[in-house]
């Protein structure tokens, strides 16, 4: 079998040029004779991986010194605890916009630290839309203000931040980190779990600015407290050692292609393919409309479900895979990450409106 298109929405493809690279350090990288998979993470060969990692990260992000840049476990959904549980320090209520699932998820673990006003919420559209913010709403002396920046599921992002006056902004960004450029300066903190775009399941990463570290809740476990992963360079523990390689080596991909700025061009046109093709054709639809559209995560529908069905199978049969929508919307989703080639996303339209001319 060749390999397929896979527009998973995470875990999701990794770039070709990595996986290969990979296979060949498989059993014996650099001169250590032995797999990154078998290295002591105390190793100073080790460590030159991690290192590498954030480092790169830090260019092709551009964060400030004044950020750290943590590579912890437990995905994003962890996070959800991480976040109040560390920034919950003062008045212990915060902010947040309902965008989706992940953003009700995250708001409904907040509730059990502290205090969550909810702001705005697109619910009644099935979030279709990112809604417009009202800042008499806000709390002046939140601890912080939560936005999920891309919305997975439904396929919207924010294009403009809100100006939350000194509370700190805080954001998942597991959908579209290294996607799209982001001002690191004007976030408190971000994290991402890395299956969407920058590598395996089992690392996520946090940036989050120096002086909201050691301020956590006292029932805070050392397992998340930001303050211990901080000091031990994301060495207190056993790292996913394997997947920060990869990353590596994604963050070494993409800066060959010339960084986050180049990518987002890319990322642009592919969604311009997509969405162009959506908005003429008779027989899909976008479920997103306007300027909140996700380049990331574009779901779509034919408003007949066997259509739908009909489509995500011969699709599959074709190398198009993983193209079914999330339960919640229905339909079709494609995931066009930045490992989706441009030709990826031509094939899929190409074989997208010979579908539409076979079921008139
Ligand atoms: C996938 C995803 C999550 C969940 O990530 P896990 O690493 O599985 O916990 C959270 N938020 C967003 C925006 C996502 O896309």
């Amino acid at each position: 079998m060749e390999r397929v298109y896979n527009f998973s929405a995470g875990p999701s493809m990794l770039p070709l040029p990595v996986l290969e690279r990979a296979a060949k350090e498989m059993t014996n990288y650099g001169d250590s004779g032995m797999s990154v998979m078998e290295m002591s993470h105390r190793s100073k060969i080790y460590e030159s991986i991690i290192n590498r990692a954030e480092e790169l990260l830090r260019e092709l992000m551009n964060i400030p010194s004044s950020y750290k840049v943590l590579f912890l476990q437990g995905g994003a959904s962890s996070q959800f605890a991480m976040v109040p549980l560390n920034l919950f320090s003062k008045s212990k209520k915060c902010d947040v916009v309902l965008t989706g699932m992940w953003a009700k998820k995250a708001a409904s673990e907040f509730k059990k630290y502290g205090q969550v006003n909810v702001v705005a919420s697109s619910e009644d559209k099935t979030f279709s839309y990112i809604p417009e913010l009202d800042e008499s709403k806000f709390t002046p002396d939140a601890d912080f203000f939560h936005i999920t920046y891309n919305n997975t599921i439904y396929g919207t992002r924010f294009t403009k931040l809100p100006d939350t006056k000194g509370v700190p902004l805080v954001s998942d960004v597991s959908s579209c980190i290294l996607g799209e450029e982001i001002d690191v300066t004007k976030f408190g903190l971000l994290y991402a779990g890395a299956q969407k775009n920058m590598g395996p399941a089992g690392v996520t990463v946090v940036i989050v600015r120096e002086d909201l570290i050691g301020k956590q809740m006292d029932i805070t476990p050392t397992m998340f407290n930001y303050q211990i992963h901080a000091e031990n360079n994301s060495l207190y523990n056993t790292p996913p050692t394997y997947s920060i390689y990869i990353c590596m080596l994604v963050f070494e991909w993409l800066k060959e292609l010339g960084g986050v700025r180049e990518m987002e061009k890319i990322n642009i046109e592919k969604a311009n393919i997509l969405y162009d093709f959506l908005d003429n054709s008779k027989l899909f639809k976008p479920t997103v409309q306007g300027a909140d559209r996700s380049l990331m995560n574009v779901p779509f529908v034919t408003g007949n479900e066997e259509l739908d069905a009909k489509f995500v199978k011969e699709a599959q049969a074709c190398g198009f895979v993983n193209l079914k929508g999330h339960r919640s919307v229905g339909g079709m989703r494609a995931s066009i990450y930045n490992a989706m080639p441009v030709e990826g996303v031509k094939k899929l339209v190409e074989f997208m409106k010979k579908f539409e001319v076979e079921n008139k």
